[in-house]
């Protein structure tokens, strides 16, 4: 069995059967299910070769409060939500996750051509003719336009922290939770939480990082000609002596178990506690309201048989009769509202995150 790292001493390898996802899990801590598809419950496994050492980390910065309202906003308001999912339930299996992603540093040497735009005040005149007055009216108008001229030039400089994903999901993930401020990123120190292992390798995420690269130049190109626009950017490139550092995001995962047993994962943003996650009503329960409100009304109406046979004897219970069946009618029409209302919630409830 490969040696770990030593930063990874304190952990133990582990891996998920159903979503290849692998992680490292503080020794302390028992092997919870998978956070990413909560399918399946992470088994020990063989440590990847050379896992890197993270270099930074994001603190969770997210407070108790803010987590709390968050998961009360996500198990309330569920017209026959599941019995599993509450807030409580949600808090008692949150645990810490850490999510990575790669920054890489690179050296550029670059030749570039791009279209500078240069903001200029142009004032012109608008006549109109007064009808009222019945003359020219003269209007002056200041406005901003732009005149655009080619450049081409040079360019070699140092690039620092410039993102590229570590895991395939990281795009989902972020459209998801919405982004992380890594201008908080510190030093990394060993946590007691579980760190997510990447699944995309330097090599693979290197082309990635291309149009963030540009965009950092293209930006500095319009501030050295001193231009407020740049468009048509172009570049011939070289980059040299790239330096990549693992960051660990913070994230907590949860879950709740749906009508069909089924374990659904959650994921919270560990800055903004912001959750993603599929939010979805029980038709079991809503089966089991609709038995009850289509039963009632089965009663009502067998009732107002009886009295329609009784008002044989004594007419005016006819009216009342006549009045039960239509309330048993009603009744049973309303029978299938807790099947479309929650059919019509889940269809609009955030799917789980496939990506
Ligand atoms: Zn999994």
């Amino acid at each position: 069995m490969p040696e770990l790292n030593d930063w990874a001493a304190g952990f133990q390898p582990a891996c998920c059967e159903a979503c290849d996802g692998r992680y490292l899990q503080p020794k302390s801590r028992e092997l919870p299910l998978c956070p990413n598809c909560a399918r399946a419950e992470l088994t020990p496994c063989d440590p990847p070769n050379g896992i890197a050492p993270p270099e930074l980390i994001l603190p969770f910065a997210v407070s108790d409060e803010t987590l709390a309202r968050q998961l009360d906003d996500f198990a309330g308001g569920i017209w026959f939500a599941p019995t599993d999912l509450t807030a409580a339930r949600l808090k008692h299996r949150l645990q810490p996750v850490l999510w990575p992603m790669w920054l890489v540093d690179s050296q550029v040497e670059a030749l570039w051509q791009a279209e500078t735009g240069f903001d200029y005040q142009a004032v012109s005149h608008r006549d109109q003719f007064d009808q009222k007055r019945g003359g020219w009216n003269s209007q002056e108008i200041t406005e901003t336009r732009t005149r655009w001229e080619p450049r081409v030039g040079r360019l070699n400089r140092q690039y620092h922290n410039i993102a590229a994903p570590a895991l395939e999901e990281h795009a989902s993930l972020l459209r998801r939770l919405g982004k992380f401020d890594l201008a908080r990123s510190q030093p990394y120190r060993p946590q007691a939480a579980m760190v997510r292992l990447p699944n995309r390798s330097t090599t693979d995420a290197w082309p990635e990082t291309a149009p963030a690269f540009q965009t950092s130049a293209a930006e500095e190109c319009r501030q050295a000609s001193q231009a407020q626009h740049i468009r048509d950017f172009r570049w011939t490139t070289r980059f040299q002596n790239q330096n990549w550092t693992l960051l660990l995001l913070p994230l907590y995962a949860t879950y709740y178990v749906d009508d069909n047993r089924q374990p659904q994962p959650l994921l919270i943003h560990g800055q903004t506690g912001r959750i993603s996650g599929p939010r979805r009503a029980s038709m079991a329960r809503a089966r089991r309201a609709a038995f009850v409100v289509a039963a009632t009304a089965a009663v009502i109406f067998g009732l107002s048989l009886l009295l329609g046979l009784a008002s044989l004897v004594a007419p005016p219970l006819l009216l009342v009769a006549g009045l039960g069946l239509a309330l048993a009618v009603l009744v049973g029409l309303l029978a299938i509202a807790p099947l479309v209302g929650v059919w019509l919630f889940n269809r609009n409830a955030a799917g789980p995150m496939k990506e």
